[in-house]
This record gives C-alpha cells, sequence and structure tokens, in this order.
C-alpha cells in the first residue's frame, strides 16, 4: 500500500484512543460549564463511545452513567467491565426501550432517574461533536497542504463532518459507513456541516456499500485481509470500523478509483478495545 498515509488517532489518548477523544473534548468542557457533575449517555455492550466516555469523565472528575442496550448478561463484555471498573454506573434497558434513546420522554425519565446529568448523545454525534473534530481535518491540512483523498471509517458521519468543515475543497473525503443502509448518515453529515457554518468544505461521500454484511458482522475476506494487513503493515485494527474501512480503501486502489497523483491519507480512528469481542483475535475473548 505504498504511498499511504496512516493518520493514527488511536495513539492520541492513553484512556481513549481513536476518535472519541476528540468527539467528546468539547462536551465536557461544556457540561462544565454548565455546572455538571454527572454525564449519562448511550452505548451497546462493546461500545468504544461509553469505554471512552467512563475514562474520560473519570479523568476530569465526572460521574458517569452508561445506559446499555439490552439486558445484563450473566458474564458482561469486557467493555462493560472496563466501563464499571472506571466508575460508571451502567443501566440495562431492553433493545425496545434503547431504540427511544432519542426520544425527549425517554431522555427526561432517564435523567429523572439518574440525573442531575449532562446528555451525552450516543456517539457523540452532534456540532459539538464534530467541533471537536476539526483539529483532525487541520492536523492532514498541515501533513497534505497540497491536498489529498482521505479515507475515514463512519458511523455517525460526526467525525468525517468536523473533518470536512476544517479541509477545504483541495481535498476528497471517503467516510466508509460500518452500518448497512444507514442512508441517513448523509443527512447527519450535512446537518452537522451546516451548524458548523463556515466555508465549502472538501468535496464528502459516504460510501455504503463497504459494510461487509452489516455492523460488526465480519465476512471471510475481511477477517482474512484483518489478519494479513496486521501483519504485512504493522497495524493494528479494529474489525467493526478500521479493518472494514481500509479493505475499502485497498479495494478502491486496486480498482485504480483513487487518484494515484495525490496523496492518500487513511484516518486511523482508533476501537482496538473492541478487539475483545472477537475470539478469532489473538487478543479477542469471545
Ligand atoms: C465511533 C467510531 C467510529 C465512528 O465515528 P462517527 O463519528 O460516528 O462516524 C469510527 N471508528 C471507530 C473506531 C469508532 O469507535
Amino acid at each position: 500500500m505504498g504511498g499511504v498515509r496512516v493518520l493514527r488517532l488511536d495513539r492520541c489518548h492513553p484512556l481513549a484512543g481513536g476518535n472519541k477523544w476528540f468527539k467528546l473534548c468539547l462536551l465536557l468542557q461544556r457540561a462544565r460549564a454548565q455546572g455538571h457533575r454527572r454525564l449519562l449517555s448511550f452505548g451497546g455492550p462493546w461500545s468504544n463511545h461509553l469505554h471512552a466516555l467512563a475514562g474520560l469523565g473519570a479523568a476530569a472528575g465526572f460521574e458517569t452513567v452508561g445506559v446499555v442496550r439490552g439486558e445484563a448478561t450473566a458474564e458482561p463484555t469486557a467493555t462493560l467491565r472496563d466501563c464499571a471498573a472506571r466508575g460508571m454506573a451502567l443501566v440495562h434497558v431492553s433493545r425496545g426501550d434503547y431504540r427511544r434513546r432519542h426520544d425527549a420522554a425517554f431522555q427526561r425519565a432517564l435523567l429523572d432517574r439518574h440525573g442531575p446529568a449532562a446528555l451525552i448523545p450516543e456517539g457523540g454525534d452532534c456540532v459539538e461533536g464534530a467541533r471537536g473534530c476539526l483539529p483532525v481535518g487541520r492536523a492532514i491540512a498541515g501533513a497534505c497542504p497540497e491536498g489529498a483523498t482521505v479515507v475515514v471509517p463512519a458511523g455517525t458521519g460526526t467525525t468525517l463532518a468536523g473533518m470536512a468543515a476544517a479541509l477545504g475543497p483541495g481535498y476528497s473525503l471517503l467516510g466508509i459507513s460500518a452500518l448497512k443502509g444507514a442512508l441517513d448518515t448523509d443527512d447527519r453529515v450535512r446537518r452537522n456541516l451546516a451548524a458548523l457554518g463556515g466555508g465549502a468544505g472538501a468535496d464528502w461521500r459516504i460510501v455504503h456499500d463497504a459494510h461487509e454484511g452489516g455492523f460488526a458482522r465480519v465476512s471471510a475476506p475481511l477477517r482474512e485481509f484483518q489478519q494479513w494487513a496486521e501483519i504485512a503493515l504493522g497495524l493494528p485494527l479494529d474489525p467493526v470500523y478500521t479493518a472494514k474501512a481500509l479493505l475499502a480503501l485497498w479495494r478502491m486502489l486496486a480498482r485504480g478509483d483513487i487518484d494515484r497523483e495525490r496523496p492518500v491519507v487513511f484516518v486511523h480512528t482508533g476501537g482496538l478495545q473492541g478487539r475483545r469481542g472477537f475470539a478469532w483475535l489473538a487478543d479477542g475473548a469471545g
């Protein structure tokens, strides 16, 4: 993969390696400015977001509450064990209730019970979360002033929105969606970009057909690719986001879909704690 530069966000913070530190930093600042001492947010049992929130929140002196999708299991995931060890109170809700996480009445009921607390949207998906990712775009602009094609894994697209706002028209951003059929991601990006204001921003596009079966699904080619890439490139990856996005980049390069005359940057968004959810990885606990 000669010529592809990798921006290692996974190495940026010891408690929250990856994009979550960027997405959460301004939200934590705002919660403090508003006088909150507790943070409440949402995530699945392997959530990188809750894991980061538990670590960063505790380090900043906040109490944290994690609303977890699905009933508690006899054996909690390694992620939730870490969250609890970092002092996060875990509130399990049924999958049906979890679907109401954006609903104002449901949020009010949670805050009545577990607040007062600053409510942090799932995945940090809001304009402050996107604003926190401006420095990621600026770092790329600084390293590649001549413009670049930038590939970044995408869930909510918050990270991509912040990067696109920071990068000018000389840059093309490709967000590789980890989800199947989440076509609303494009609207979320547009909304966050509009709220950030500013100039034209980078040219961007979400790729919706590189999910390899769906969120957290691992196809045989993805597994093979990740195992190969970790050895050949010496790059630790997670199957949910970064390996999928790197595989998509690899295929686009092989097909000649990407202009090799311009620099290509791959953004490693972290997520390595989630490797423990995959038994086929050496550090996976299954
Ligand atoms: C959360 C996460 C993403 C998705 O970021 P969005 O801002 O929601 O698009 C990508 N990669 C990793 C490793 C993540 O943990």
